[in-house]
């Protein structure tokens, strides 16, 4: 027969070609040509005599076991072949002998990972516990091949049945201890390992879990993984008990009475029926069987499901759906576009005269020596367009007091007489606008925070609604912030941070005190305790639970009418000790990884910082990790079909100063009211006679606040035929932000692109003769306002409503979609299109864009050329933008079209509008790992040079002016522009000592603050100067070709 001939053909003497290279080629051949029944076979017929015939018996165990490891149907044909008796007996027979016996087990290992069911009633088990009890290091090989072997069989969870019931699991909790105890030198980390695997396996049942508690397992692997943390070989040790303790930890609900938000919001008319209510807080599953144990260091496991994402269906692609509204809708947009019917004819004489007034130094006087029928012209409108707060019904403004300031602050005493002391207490009812804590402050508020007054913050802030009607201002958005003169490196990792921080969470709390001391809608703590508060404007904390003396657990509220959404936080601290670290451990995240595991810190602001003249937000906490955590949501609770995890963020903090007010942040905030605010002033400091300025309201959101549409563009240059005509017909460029309100990041983008535009710089008057910008700075007000992290009132995500948004349930998207259709049903589609966002994943700023092709290249599917036709003229921009803004990274860019984004703005934009240029763009909240901004250094020698900078309010606001410069370039690169323009881009563009200028100053303001070395400034400068020389070329090289 062949099959016997080959195996007698196979043993001893080839054998040896079965472990030279090319061994997986030649195995798998052989498997197919029924290889393993054929080993089986002789292996019954070596194991017959007695005594068996060792000399054929030992390499053809060894043949099978490497057989077996690659046949996944192994298991079934050892019990076809009835050969799991045969390797038992075998076993059994050689107990004493020590080498045949490994032999054995090595086999009894590949049949048990492969399908071998018969194994554990057959005795196999008992066998192998024998094998490895007691404890002893002699015969090393043949405990650790038994344990292994053990390890297999328990992934059977009928078999983890049978060793509990058996006892065996307290068994191998001793002998663990034993092995522990007894590698001193860590010589058998293996073994250790293979009894960890094995609880690991017992502990996926029910059962199991139970057992294990009660045999004292939880405290047992918790002292012994505590001798391990500060030794890396020791790792995967680490892991595995780590992963047993939190399967094993008691599941339990967050220590809330419902985990939907404490707020809610009655929805108009019914439009929406209500999300099932979750069921009562004792029906939270325990859990099903395994858990996925999802590895913490891949960074990029999204990106792996998002292939099977992506849209192939080329008609649904280049489709263009119908109009979702009635045409005749499309009108009332035309009241948007003042700047199509304006007439200019009342345009002033002294056109000319250059716009020098500093910014701060702005006032009604100076204002008027301006052409008096402009300026009453300007008023008009703008007041008709931009409501402000004093034309508004005085009812509806309330009255807002600042948070109160630190007690013991020596400038306090100073400032304030003793009669108005009253003010500052906090219990005195000093909830007076007028009180003179507010007046003093701006008295002594230097005002020296370029565009941030913090008098219109308060004007504006009044007229905020916001479901829980905050009464109280937060001191940083009040006061402002002024970036610091530095930019701070992402945090280096030490080793055993998240092993040391995931296994001291699963210990019971020590010390019982367990006091709540914040609620949202409850008093101040006990003395001794820090004092939380949050109900303030963007604020988010819901609760706070001291579980040590210097501990605190901290729940963020959901999204309001909602129970998820989770990562946005923003909260005031207060009553803190000197130099204590303070541990914070902010228990319901949601998603599965984390910046904060990869070199981000949180944001923390100091009041008594900012009264010293230092008013900003900083970088701050170490010892910073995030992990899953033991609390688990109900099926009901969390909306979906299985119970939802927990994810903790934890993180330490000193805080500056003692008795300090502090405020803590996911990230640097941007309220509404700051946004209201900036807008004030940019509308005041502008130059009338160059830039067009009209604010409008886009629409109402359901929480009644405004939604702001600015309209910005140059003036024409004259009143003659050609200017004006010049001037209707510039392309628009559509530009958005803030949709996703925990999106913060955006904000500072987009004032960064708003203070560029309306600024004084020559290539920001030249951009404005190129484009007329229709602009919302804030989508998504309400979100912004009451402290969601992604939605809006109605607990929706905004930027997933695009395909058929409602007036009644998402007005702004409904509204900003209606004026986009307007543009193009009057022949103007924008040329570019782009959402600002903000992404907790992934480093650098980058774009997602839209092409046919590339969507279904990625996909792999057939395209065909000469069907589809597609302008590339989406990468100009992200490619111009990767040369010129030191964050942005061309890489990390996408343009695939995928399923789960078709009703996003940028697809929706792309296919409904036509809009080639269509994008989202991300700004990483943590930092960049390309580019400029990816080389850090530091006095200390031993310090990493790979660590990138984090990103602060300075470089994110200098993407949105770079985002202006790219959009620049993008014009004279694609449109056909006159003689004028290119030569007034030449003179800009090209004058290298503006060059060498702008780029110090730009590399100077990155690097402030580092003492560097020069030759490391030489390099960087070099670098940058290269990036401008190459753009420089290139528009060159443009504005030769034309005309
Ligand atoms: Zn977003």
């Amino acid at each position: 027969m062949l099959e016997q001939e080959a195996a007698e053909h196979m043993v001893s003497p080839s054998e040896s070609l079965f472990f030279s290279p090319g061994t997986g080629r030649r195995i798998h051949y052989m498997i197919s040509k029924g290889g393993s029944e054929a080993l089986l076979q002789a292996l019954t017929a070596a194991a017959q005599p007695e005594p068996p015939d060792h000399s054929t018996l030992l390499p053809l165990l060894r043949l099978l076991a490497r057989v077996g490891q690659r046949d996944q149907k192994f298991g079934l044909k050892v019990q076809k072949a009835d050969a799991t008796d045969t390797i038992l007996s075998l076993a059994r027979r050689n107990l004493g002998h020590h080498l045949y016996l490994t032999h054995c087990l090595w086999v009894l290992r590949v049949c048990a990972s492969n399908g071998e069911a018969t194994l554990g009633i057959n005795g196999a088990m008992e066998l192998l516990f024998k094998v490895i009890t007691p404890y002893s290091k002699r015969h090393v090989r043949t405990v650790r091949a038994a344990i292994e072997a053990l390890a297999a069989l328990l992934k059977s969870k009928s078999n983890s049945r049978r060793a509990v019931n058996r006892g065996y699991l307290g068994g191998l909790l001793r002998l663990y201890q034993d092995w522990h105890h007894n590698d001193v030198s860590n010589n058998y980390i293996y073994i250790r390992r293979g009894l960890l695997l094995c609880l690991k396996h017992i502990t996926n049942i029910q059962l199991g879990r139970e057992t294990f508690l009660g045999s004292r397992g939880m405290e047992i692997l918790f002292t012994s993984v505590q001798d391990c943390l500060s030794c890396k070989n020791l790792d995967p040790i680490i892991t595995t008990v780590t992963q047993i303790l939190r399967k094993c930890y008691p599941k339990e609900p967050l220590p809330l009475a419902s985990v939907r938000s404490s707020y809610s919001f009655p929805l108009p008319r019914n439009a929406k029926a209500e999300p099932p209510c979750e069921g009562s807080e004792g029906d939270y599953e325990s859990d099903g069987e395994e858990e996925d144990e999802k590895d913490l260091d891949n960074e990029d496991v999204e990106s792996k499901e998002e292939d099977y994402d992506l849209e192939t269906d080329v008609n649904k692609l280049r489709s263009r759906p119908v109009l979702d509204r009635p045409e005749e809708e499309l009108r009332q947009y035309e009241s948007m576009c003042p700047e199509l019917s304006h007439n200019f004819q009342v345009l002033s004489q002294c056109g000319e005269k250059d716009f020098k007034i500093p910014l701060q130094s702005w006032t009604k006087k100076e204002k008027c020596r301006w052409d008096q029928t402009d300026v009453k012209r300007d008023i008009a409108e703008a007041a008709q367009d931009a409501p402000s707060c004093e034309e508004e019904d005085p009812a509806s403004s309330h009255v807002l007091a600042l948070r109160p300031l630190p007690k013991d602050a020596a400038w306090c005493k100073k400032m304030f007489c003793s009669e108005c002391e009253d003010s500052i207490n906090p219990n005195a009812g000093g909830r007076l606008e007028s009180s003179y804590t507010l007046t003093n402050l701006l008295e002594k508020h230097q005002e020296d925070i370029p565009f941030h007054s913090p008098r219109f913050y308060v004007a504006r802030a009044k007229c905020v609604k916001s479901i829980a009607d905050y009464k109280d201002l937060a001191f940083p958005d009040f006061w402002g912030h002024q970036p610091p003169p530095y930019s701070k490196p992402m945090l280096e990792r030490k080793h055993g941070v998240q092993s040391a921080e995931e296994t001291s969470s699963l210990k019971q709390p020590a010390i019982g005190i367990l006091a709540l001391i914040y609620c949202s809608c409850s008093s101040p703590g006990a003395p001794g305790c820090l004092t939380f508060f949050s109900k303030f404007e963007s604020g988010n904390l819901r609760k706070a639970i001291q579980v040590r003396e210097f501990e605190y657990d901290l729940i963020m509220n959901a999204d309001v009418n909602s129970n998820q959404h989770h990562q946005w936080f923003y909260f005031e601290v207060r009553d803190m000790k000197l130099a204590v670290p303070y541990r914070f451990n902010i228990i319901n995240c949601e998603k599965f990884n984390s910046q904060f595991n990869y070199g981000m810190q949180l944001v923390m602001y100091s009041v008594k910082e900012a009264l010293q003249g230092r008013p900003r937000w900083l970088r701050a906490g170490h010892d910073i990790c995030y992990y899953k955590n033991h609390y688990r949501c109900s099926a009901a609770a969390g909306g979906g079909m299985r119970g939802k995890f927990y994810y903790t963020l934890t993180f330490s903090i000193k805080f500056p100063h003692k008795d300090d007010v502090c405020y803590l942040a996911y990230h640097y905030p941007y309220t509404y009211s700051t946004m209201m605010s900036h807008l004030d002033i940019l509308e005041q400091n502008r130059n009338p006679k160059k830039v067009y300025w009209r604010q409008q309201t886009l629409c109402q959101t359901l929480g009644g606040n405004l939604c702001p549409l600015l309209t910005i563009t140059a003036m024409p240059e004259s009143k003659k035929g050609d200017d004006l005509e010049q001037f209707y017909n510039r392309p628009y460029v559509f530009l958005m932000a803030r949709v996703h309100p925990g999106e913060s990041n955006a904000s500072w983008v987009m004032k960064g692109t708003l203070e560029f535009l309306v600024s004084s710089d020559p290539i920001a008057d030249l951009l404005r003769k190129c484009f007329i910008f229709k602009i919302v700075p804030m989508l998504n007000p309400d979100g912004v306002i009451n402290g969601n992290h992604r939605c809006s009132l109605s607990g929706d995500d905004l930027n997933r409503q695009w395909l058929t948004p409602t007036s009644q349930l998402h007005p702004t998207i409904y509204h900003a979609k209606g004026l986009l259709y307007y543009l193009r049903s009057i022949g103007r589609a924008p040329l570019v299109f782009c959402d600002y966002h903000g992404h907790s994943q992934k480093k650098n700023v980058f774009v997602y864009g839209c092409s046919i092709k590339e969507t279904l290249w990625q996909a792999g599917c057939m395209v065909d050329t000469n069907v589809i036709t597609e302008d590339v003229g989406y990468r100009t921009l992200p490619k111009i933008l990767d040369k010129v803004a030191p964050a942005f990274v061309m890489n990390s860019c996408s343009f695939l079209v995928e399923k789960s984004r078709e009703s996003t703005a940028r697809v929706v934009v792309w296919k409904e509008m036509g809009v080639l240029r269509s994008y989202t763009m991300e700004s990483t909240y943590c930092g960049c790992s390309h580019g400029l901004y990816k080389c850090t250094f530091s006095l200390k020698p031993s310090a990493s040079l790979h660590q990138g900078l984090q990103l602060g309010t300075q470089e994110l606001e200098e993407m949105g002016s770079k985002f202006c410069l790219g959009l620049l370039i993008l014009h004279l690169k694609s449109l056909p522009c006159s003689k004028k323009v290119m030569a007034q881009a030449a003179l800009l563009l090209d004058l290298e000592e503006e060059i060498t200028d702008r780029t110090q100053r730009s590399v100077i303001v990155a690097f402030r603050g580092f003492s560097c070395e020069t030759s490391w400034c030489r390099y960087v400068l070099g670098l940058n100067l290269q990036k401008w020389t190459f753009v420089m070329a290139e528009v060159c090289i443009l504005g030769t070709g034309m005309y």
